[in-house]
């Protein structure tokens, strides 16, 4: 797995403003926040997507992310908030290395200083394809 940007932050090589840090996690603020208190999440394992983590570090992520989220919310007075996960870069992730983006939501302020914007267009279920669908994905987890 080559170097990306994240390790060189967990490595100290180069500065974050860091917000939370232990064996397994760090948490930093992105260097271009979609709105203020905009924090980045991520394992010090080094791998690209959340389906390459272990276990380890998942449950690691997993066990700060509920307090990191509360704390986001109280310094930014908000109480709304989106995680955003991006996996690939065809799903729009620009550094390779996994990282779960918390991004306060402004109800009060205009359009691009507010927070995430989703394009969000849904389809319908059908219900066959439903059945079908969930045995597969459910036969893979095993
Ligand atoms: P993504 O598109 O999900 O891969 O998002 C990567 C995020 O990392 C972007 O929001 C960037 O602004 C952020 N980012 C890139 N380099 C740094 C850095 N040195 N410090 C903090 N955030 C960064």
């Amino acid at each position: 797995m080559p170097d990306t940007i994240f390790s060189k932050i967990i490595a100290g090589e180069i500065p974050c403003h860091r917000v939370y840090e232990d064996e397994f996690v760090l948490a930093f603020l992105d260097i271009n926040p979609l709105a203020a208190g905009h924090t980045l999440v991520i394992p010090k394992e080094s791998v690209a997507t959340v389906g390459e983590l272990s276990d380890e570090s998942a449950a690691a992520v997993g066990r700060v992310l509920p307090r990191i989220c509360r704390a986001v919310m109280k310094a930014t007075r908000t109480n709304a908030y989106n995680i955003l996960q991006n996996n690939g870069a065809d799903a729009h992730q620009e550094v390779m290395h996994v990282h779960f983006h918390i991004i306060p939501k402004y109800a009060d302020r205009p359009s691009g200083q507010d927070g995430l914007g989703i394009g969000w267009r849904p389809g319908k279920l059908d219900s066959d394809v439903g059945v079908e669908m969930a045995k597969r994905i459910a036969a893979e987890i095993g």
